[in-house]
């Protein structure tokens, strides 16, 4: 399984039952309550959960989190899965949990965090070369 398996019944953000939808992206849960409510929750291709049940505030939020996070490891600073081990590490999280489409607005907010930081320890690096004391 490549993501959490769906609990039934799944629950939306606001507490309602979601139910399965179509998009032309494919099959997805909704909130039964929508419009009133835009929660949604993403599937991989195997049924499972590629994020939990979010609305569309919390989506943007973990679409800008995880651009933020991409640059780390797509523009060289570091390996991919050493991105994922120190962000874990960041967030008080074990790797396996550590996907930001599981995220709550709050935990996407220490992504940006925590990306600022990385970059932040990269330049000083650069000027300054490796710490004598490391
Ligand atoms: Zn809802």
């Amino acid at each position: 399984m490549n993501g959490r398996p769906v609990p039934d019944p799944l629950l939306c953000v606001c507490g309602q039952p979601m139910h399965l939808k179509t998009s032309r992206y494919g099959p997805f849960y909704s909130c039964t309550t929508w419009p009133d409510c835009d929660g949604t929750a993403a599937l991989h291709d195997d049924g499972s959960l590629k994020s939990t049940p979010a609305t569309a505030v919390t989506k943007a939020a973990r679409i800008g989190a995880h651009k933020a996070f991409d640059k780390l490891w797509k523009e060289g600073l570091m390996s991919r899965s050493k991105a994922y081990r120190a962000l874990a590490e960041h967030l008080g999280l074990k790797k396996r949990d550590t996907h930001i489409g599981y995220f709550t607005e709050e935990q996407c907010d220490q992504v940006l965090q925590f990306v600022s930081l990385m970059v932040m320890e990269e330049e000083h690096y650069q000027r300054n070369g490796p710490d004598p004391t490391m």
